[in-house]
Order: C-alpha cells, then sequence, then structure tokens
C-alpha cells in the first residue's frame, strides 16, 4: 500500500477478502487503512464475521454500503484509497464516486502477490488435495469404456471427488476425446469416446477452499505410431520443466524450458498457451509461466506444469502437474502415472 501511496484500500472480491479477514461468507467488504482493518457486513454475516475475522472491526451496515465506508473513510481523513481495478464493476465503481470523497486509485494484483507465495498451511490444504486426483484419475481410468460420453466422465468424475470431500468441482471438466482433442478447452460434451482415440480429462476441486487441477491424456483400446510420438514428446517437455524450473527464474524462463523442447521438434505452433499458473484459492491465479511472464518464482509457490501440443484436424495431448517450488526445485504434489495408459 506504502508503494501505491493510498492511504487505505478497499477489498470486494472473495478470494482477497477471504485471504485478508479469513471471513467465508459470500458478501462483505473489507478496508484496510493505517492500522486498522474493517469489515462491512450487513445483517446476514455479522455473527459469522465476527467469528471467522476476529482481527478485523466487522461493521454492520443497514442501507448502502458505499455510504457507510465513505462515512468511515473521512472519519479517519483518508485522503487516497486504492480499490481493486481488476475486480471492481465500472457500476461499482460509478457508485464508489459518487459516495466517497477521497481520491480513488486504481491498483491489480495487490493481495494477488502475496497470495502467489503459500504459507505452510496454505501447502498443506492445497498438498492433500492434489492427492485426491490421484486417486480420482486411477478411478475414472477403471470407469472409462468405449461408447460413454465425454460428459458421463465428466460427471462420474465429479461426484467421485465429491462423494470424497470435495467442496464443488474447481471449474467445468475438460473432457476432449479425439478430434476434440485439438481444442485445449473443450468442455466435455455429448460426443461418444471411441477405441482408438486419445482422451484428455483436466478436473480439479475445491478443498478448504483451496483449488486443485490436473490433467492426463490416455488411450482407448489401441494407439498410433503419431499418437505415441505425439505423447511422448508432450512428455519430455513436461519433464524438461519439471526438473529445470528453480526459484529465481522468471515466468518466462520456466516456460522456455519445455517450450523450446516442442519448437526443437517442429510442434512449437501446437503449443499456444502457457506453460502453466499458480493454483490456490483461485484456480487460475498468479505466478504465470508464459512467454509474456516477467514474475520471479520462489519458494513457496504453487504452479502447475502443463505443457500440450494441439493439432486441429488430428486432435491433442496434454499433461499437467501442480508442483511446489522449493528451495532446489520443484516437488510434484500431483503423482498419477506419466506414462501413455491405454485402456
Ligand atoms: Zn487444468
Ligand atoms: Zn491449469
Amino acid at each position: 500500500m506504502s508503494g501505491h501511496e493510498v492511504d487505505a484500500f478497499i477489498v470486494t472480491s472473495s478470494a482477497n477478502r477471504y485471504y485478508l479477514s479469513g471471513f467465508s461468507g459470500s458478501a462483505g467488504t473489507v478496508v484496510i487503512g493505517h492500522g486498522e482493518a474493517l469489515l462491512f457486513v450487513d445483517f446476514r454475516y455479522t455473527e459469522q464475521a465476527c467469528e471467522q475475522a476476529p482481527d478485523f472491526e466487522v461493521i454492520l451496515y443497514r442501507d448502502e454500503l458505499w455510504t457507510a465506508v465513505a462515512n468511515r473513510l473521512s472519519a479517519a481523513g483518508y485522503k487516497k484509497v486504492g480499490f481493486e481495478s481488476k475486480q471492481v464493476t465500472f457500476a461499482s465503481h460509478v457508485e464508489m464516486q459518487k459516495k466517497i470523497a477521497a481520491s480513488l486509485v486504481p491498483i491489480a494484483d495487490l493481495p494477488e502477490k502475496q497470495r502467489a507465495v503459500k504459507d505452510k498451511r496454505e501447502i498443506d490444504r492445497l498438498k492433500r488435495g492434489a492427492g485426491e486426483l490421484d486417486g480420482a484419475y486411477e478411478y475414472i481410468l477403471g470407469y472409462t469404456r468405449p461408447g460413454m460420453t465425454e460428459k458421463d466422465v465428466a460427471l462420474e468424475l465429479e461426484t467421485y471427488l465429491r462423494r470424497r470431500g470435495a467442496e464443488k468441482a474447481a471449474f467445468p471438466y475438460i473432457v476432449a476425446s479425439g478430434l476434440r482433442g485439438a481444442m485445449p478447452h473443450g468442455v466435455a460434451s455429448d460426443k461418444l469416446i471411441s477405441e482408438g482415440e486419445l482422451v484428455t480429462i483436466d478436473f480439479g476441486a475445491l478443498y478448504n477452499r483451496y483449488a486443485t487441477d490436473m490433467t492426463r491424456t490416455f488411450a482407448l483400446g489401441s494407439t498410433s505410431r503419431k499418437q505415441r510420438q505425439v505423447y511422448d514428446l508432450v512428455n519430455e517437455a513436461r519433464l524438461k520443466a519439471a526438473e529445470g524450473i528453480k526459484p529465481g527464474m522468471t515466468g518466462r524462463e520456466a516456460d522456455a524450458l519445455a517450450r523450446s523442447h516442442l519448437e526443437k521438434a517442429g510442434y512449437g505452433d501446437y503449443f499456444g498457451h502457457g506453460l502453466g499458473h499458480g493454483v490456490g484459492l483461485e484456480t487460475h491465479e498468479l505466478p504465470l509461466l508464459s512467454p509474456r511472464s516477467e514474475a520471479v518464482l520462489e519458494e513457496g509457490m504453487i504452479v502447475t506444469i502443463e505443457p500440450g501440443v494441439y493439432i486441429p484436424g488430428w486432435g491433442g495431448v496434454r499433461l499437467e502437474d501442480m508442483a511446489l517450488i522449493t528451495s532446489n526445485g520443484l516437488e510434484l504434489l500431483t503423482e498419477s502415472p506419466l506414462g501413455l495408459i491405454i485402456i
């Protein structure tokens, strides 16, 4: 905050609100000022807020949020107040400007940058969640048969994870079989899965509010030479990244470890997304591992490593693991087999 020269910072997004205060309700506004931490809630949440955010002064507002916030900000004499420029809607900003006398300063990624480095409690939660994905993958390999739809597989996977204690799916699951494998974000469809196809599944769930994210590609019945070649290439690119990533590197350098391997083999144009992303309270968070990311990787960050090759009119392969950046490299949190499995 001092770097942005603001007297206070307003937080409205749910992930940042929870991260800073511990309050898990679906509505509430955090204001961090000089030596004070405020949490504005309506009557539905007063009790919960007091219980979950003992370090905050909980303020119940009865009529209108921004009037209550504005009164408190002027009472403290704050002149410049930051807000989350990527989270606040245009309509909210108009309201804030009407009510708040201080000048409003747009700030991006302030708590998000702190969230990128996980503490021990967060690492424990993410490790536990990631471990559940391995069991789910093993289960779904035993379940999947030719003739099922991609949606059948997605539903079964989500049900399995929720029965085992997940709060909910972290995102709509990707089950992309055959030609649909060429779509990196091919959400499960009504397409029937057939013999001889590669199937890419990308899934994850929330455990204690923390997201998990993993991808595997497997084959049904038999494989062609090209399917095996592309699979091995992606797996090698993954290994280059897993072995080469160290703290102190930038997201761009990490991405290049895998990308250069695919480029050398002539498949660079088929890897159109970044190598990975942070995972935590949100499935996609900082840091980014991509050709444009200058973020410096630090010990305690949890990221995905997910190279892929997507060939239009043919299909695709992606392998994604969650990993903790340690003092000397990476510790994988998902441990499902990485060789090509044929079921
Ligand atoms: Zn994923
Ligand atoms: Zn991912």
